[in-house]
Order: C-alpha cells, then sequence, then structure tokens
C-alpha cells in the first residue's frame, strides 16, 4: 500500500451528521453535529434555501429580476410558508420539511444543513475555502 494513498484517505474528512437534531418553539431548527459543532437555522433561512428544484429556479429567476431584489425586509416570518408542519427524517442522510403553506419537496441533505449554517465559524471556514 503507498503511503500517498493512505494520506490522500485521511485527509479526507468524514462528513458530519447530526447527533441530535430538533425543532424549536422559537421556530428555529437546532442541530449538534457530530464533530461537536451546533448549529441554529431559522425558518426564514431554511426555507430560502430550500434545495428543491422548484425553489431552486424561483431563486435563480429572482437573481435575475431587479424588481424582486426587495430584500430580507419584506420577509415576514409570520406567514404560513416559514411555519413548520413536520420534520421528517429521509433515510440516514437528509430530513424533509413539511411547511405550513404546503410546500414540502424540499429534502434538506446534512451538508445543505451544514452549508446553511450561519454562524461565525461557518462563515470563516466558507471564506477560506
Ligand atoms: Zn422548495
Ligand atoms: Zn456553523
Amino acid at each position: 500500500m503507498s503511503p500517498a494513498w493512505e494520506d490522500c484517505v485521511a485527509g479526507h474528512r468524514e462528513e458530519p451528521a447530526p447527533a441530535e437534531l430538533r425543532w424549536e418553539e422559537d421556530g428555529t431548527l437546532f442541530l449538534e453535529w457530530s464533530d461537536g459543532h451546533q448549529s441554529r437555522l431559522g425558518a426564514v433561512r431554511l426555507r430560502a434555501g430550500c434545495p428543491c428544484a422548484g425553489c431552486r429556479e424561483e431563486r435563480a429567476a429572482a437573481a435575475h429580476d431587479p424588481a424582486r431584489e426587495a430584500g430580507p425586509a419584506t420577509v415576514d416570518p409570520s406567514l404560513s410558508r416559514y411555519r413548520l408542519r413536520k420534520l421528517e427524517r429521509v433515510g440516514r442522510y437528509a430530513v424533509s420539511v413539511d411547511w405550513g403553506d404546503g410546500h414540502n419537496t424540499g429534502i434538506y441533505s446534512w451538508s445543505v444543513l451544514r452549508d446553511l449554517c450561519d454562524c461565525f465559524l461557518c462563515r470563516m471556514e466558507r471564506d477560506e475555502a
């Protein structure tokens, strides 16, 4: 076995998975990761990062439409689209979210959730990458 190959394998970090995942009363998703990191994802951020094809298209369209560049000021967290109805595990790698407006096609994999973490540490890590 060549040492170079072993170095390579050792260098690959295992994808963190949540050891704990719960929806808090205040409408945030709390995650404690296998590497000890903790994330709190607000409903608005979670919904804005919905990884389903429909939402991705919508975001892409909005990015090209100056009229829709209204920014977060127009986001009303009390809207039903930001209310969580159900959070369901999908296999061992993701959760699906059922929103108050009936939208439920978003499957959030662990890496998507980790990417949505907006804490200081994660922002630093992303800046460096
Ligand atoms: Zn969606
Ligand atoms: Zn983080």
